[in-house]
């Protein structure tokens, strides 16, 4: 695998860092203290095409691939993990399995649509009572002729309450276990009985929406099964292999912003009678961070290309996630510690990326989780 980027890549980079410094930055620490994105945030990552880099070009995006969504979304993270996840839910976790399981009339129906940025989209896996363990749902998937009613309750789910499309895991028989999960495209619109409930205060990615959903005898049209019945888990846990892919490069892009930030204090603040960039406490710290941030970069994009070239890499994409995130969170405590007091406060970003890095080590799998993952690869015979 070639780490340097394409042409290509490096242009869309530029392109990304762009929109991150002129558009999404100055508004990140509004978005963060009032609790929402700015629609401008929605529509400008629409007109660049980012919501279609997985889609194929008939049906409106550009398929340039994972390597392609990692490198913009860490330049989009670097400056507003709010609006990193959002992308990250639109870009990847809803076109990801469409693109793969999807009849030729779902793909019709919804990709343009999820390209262009017209519908909004969230993924509703999570429930009340099972996170990690969501082999274990409860929401339940009841045949009615040539329709389903769902019935149930889901958590935590990003983009919830504004999403058009929802991507909803549900079983159609619990006996059967993680076996009678399937997956089902709900649209919004008509479905009556499903009502979003109240917005999460949230620690860190506070511009982000997440909302518990409940799903009364929601219908949805049996064509709107993704996939096939029972595949459902399957499904789910394939799409995470990509979606966590995502969260490393969220990750990486937080540390990147850390490092940068820390780098422009130390080079100004006095102390002692010369700049802290100058005491080697502080270059160890600055030191550590850019190691991470390299090896967190490297991981992203080899699980990127590995999952783009159709090779094996559930192992490589929880370890990018694992790394990258503790690494985002290590780097996120020592920038603060390099700011001293200023870092506590909110004049400067490096509070809001002490608590945006967090998230980066539950959502997508704790980082527990992860390392479960993992063992599980490196023990197979
Ligand atoms: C801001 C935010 C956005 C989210 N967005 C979405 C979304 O869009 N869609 C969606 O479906 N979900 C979403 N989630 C849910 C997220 O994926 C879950 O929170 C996560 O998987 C953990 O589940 P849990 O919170 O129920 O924790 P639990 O599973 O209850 O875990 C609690 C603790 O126990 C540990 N633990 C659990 N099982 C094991 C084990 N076997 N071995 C060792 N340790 C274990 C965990 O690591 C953790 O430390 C979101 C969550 C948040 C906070």
């Amino acid at each position: 695998m070639d780490l340097e980027l394409t042409e290509e890549l490096r242009l869309l980079q530029e392109a990304a860092r762009e929109l991150a410094e002129d558009v999404l930055k100055p508004a990140a620490a509004r978005a963060d203290r009032e609790e929402r994105l700015p629609a401008e945030h929605w529509r400008r990552l629409a007109e660049m095409g980012f919501f279609g880099l997985l889609i194929p070009e008939e049906h409106g995006g550009t398929a340039l691939g994972n390597d392609a969504l990692s490198i913009v979304l860490m330049e989009v993270n670097r400056a507003c993990a709010s609006t990193g996840v959002t992308l990250s839910v639109q870009g990847s976790l809803i076109p990801g399995p469409l693109v793969k399981h999807g009849t030729e009339e779902q793909k019709r129906r919804y990709l343009p649509r999820i390209a262009s940025g017209e519908i909004v989209c969230a993924y509703a896996l999570t429930e009340p009572e099972h996170g990690s363990d969501a082999g274990a749902i409860e929401t339940t998937a009841t045949r009615k002729g040539d329709r389903y009613l769902l019935n149930g309750r889901k958590a935590w789910i990003t983009n919830g309450a504004s999403a058009g499309l929802l991507l909803v895991f549900a079983t159609t028989d619990r006996s059967l276990g993680s076996k009678g999960i399937t997956a089902f495209l709900v649209e919004r619109s008509g479905s009556k009985g499903l009502s979003a409930g109240k917005r999460e205060k949230k620690l860190g990615i506070r511009g982000s929406e997440t909302v518990e959903l409940a799903l009364e005898d929601v219908e949805v049209p049996a064509e709107n099964v993704l996939g096939q019945p029972g595949q459902g888990y399957k499904l789910a846990l394939e799409t995470l292999d990509g979606g966590r892919i995502g969260i490393a490069a969220q990750a990486a892009g937080i540390l990147a912003a850390c490092l940068e930030d820390s780098l422009r204090y130390a080079r100004e603040r006095k102390q002692f009678g010369k700049p802290i960039a100058e005491l080697q406490a502080i270059q160890w710290k600055l030191s550590n961070m850019a190691v991470d941030l390299e090896a967190a970069r490297h991981l992203v994009l080899r699980a990127a290309w590995l999952r783009d070239a159709g090779r094996p890499h559930t192992k490589e994409a929880s370890i990018a996630k694992l790394f990258a995130s503790e690494a985002a969170n290590r780097a996120a405590t020592q920038a603060v510690q390099i700011h001293g007091g200023a870092g506590y406060c909110k004049d400067f970003p490096v509070e809001r990326y002490y608590r945006d890095a967090k998230i980066t080590e539950i959502y997508e799998g704790t980082s527990e989780i992860q390392r479960i993952v993992i063992a599980r690869q490196i023990l197979e015979p």
